[in-house]
């Protein structure tokens, strides 16, 4: 294997009418490194023309070129995982295919890892997507500092860095739905964050529906910590508190004053907000149930169709293969 330096992975679902700006800003940022590099792009089931155009790219630059052709779609994360298992790179940086992180920025992220750091973090400097975005975004960010142990300013941001050792430790999890800057965050021993541009998405639209950013959440708090539950139990133990009191002064007033027929209302809405708590809390443990459900099952995490590459001797031991 050839020593490089710095590993760059992109994944890429249906960017068709982003990708050859991208290839035109990439590689020069990167021919301008004066390092030896390499770059992994995933293609993540793509249905329209990214697969020929990344074949195209891989073509034009074989040297330093790589691309992992899935044959469905696993989810932004798992392409990343996927591409993490083919880098080399004593650094390993990830960026979105959309041009939202600016590809002249992998000199400051390389120039932080040089500095010592085994993980480089992102802030956007301006945050250019929807209002609605920015605002639950940030509303998730503060609900995960508390949740988790995890301290990112920014988890949205994907133009990260991470050192080999990182990237091993990341490879050896068999984790099904994950987080990565979250997973890597878990394993760095001296992380750093610095500040980078971000700019509007070149072309196409955010490959990302409301669900599925919600789901991304889930697997971002359910993932790393079991404090919900722990808040769930808290939450019912104050609430059996409180109704032993009431039944408490309810028996006291029956001797009082007889039965009491009124505050029908008041007992309905306070059932109804009983039943809320206990559907969250019984949704709330499906989440923990179905993740560990996805882990026994053990099933592979993603297919791999195929892997353009120019190194001879990997390209034929790597022809349709299953990764788990
Ligand atoms: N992506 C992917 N698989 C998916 C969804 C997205 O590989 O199922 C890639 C996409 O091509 C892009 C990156 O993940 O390179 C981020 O996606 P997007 O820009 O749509 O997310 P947003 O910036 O809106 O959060
Ligand atoms: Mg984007």
């Amino acid at each position: 294997m050839s020593p490089v330096e710095v590993s760059v992975v992109i994944p890429v679902y249906n960017e068709e009418d982003g990708l050859q700006a991208l290839f035109d800003r990439l590689y020069p940022a990167l021919d301008g490194l004066g390092n030896s590099y390499e770059v992994i792009f995933i293609n993540d089931g793509s249905t329209d023309r990214s697969a020929a155009l990344l074949a195209a790219q891989f073509h034009k630059r074989p040297d330093v070129t790589r691309v992992v052709l899935f044959n469905g779609n696993f989810g932004q994360h798992m392409a990343i995982l996927a591409g993490f298992e083919h880098t080399r790179g004593r650094i390993v940086i990830t960026l979105d295919a959309d041009l939202q992180n600016p590809p002249e920025e992998i000199p400051r992220l390389v120039e932080a890892m040089r500095a010592g750091h085994d993980y480089v973090g992102t802030i956007r400097r301006q945050r250019n997507d929807t209002a609605f975005r920015r605002y639950a975004s940030r509303a998730m960010n503060r609900l995960r500092e508390r949740i988790t142990k995890i301290r990112m300013t920014d988890q949205g941001c994907m133009l990260r860095a991470y050192d080999r050792n990182v990237i091993d430790t990341i490879n050896a999890c068999r984790e099904v739905n994950t987080f990565i800057p979250a997973l890597a965050y878990t394993f760095a021993s001296n992380p750093i964050e610095i500040e980078v541009g971000h700019e509007q998405r070149h072309a196409g639209e955010s490959k990302y529906s409301l669900y599925q950013l919600i789901r991304l959440n889930f697997d971002l708090v359910t993932g790393f910590s079991i404090v919900p539950l722990q808040w769930f139990s808290a939450i019912g133990t104050i609430l059996s508190l409180f109704s032993g009191v009431l039944v408490v002064v309810l028996l006291v007033r029956r001797f009082l004053f007889g039965s009491e027929v009124q505050g029908v209302f008041t007992l309905f809405a306070m059932n109804f907000f009983l039943i809320g708590i206990l559907l969250f809390g019984l949704g709330l443990l499906g989440e923990y149930v179905g993740r560990i459900y996805q882990e026994v099952r053990d099933r592979p995490r993603y297919r791999i169709k195929a892997v353009l590459e120019a190194d001879p001797a990997r390209a034929a031991s790597a022809p349709a293969q299953v990764e788990r």
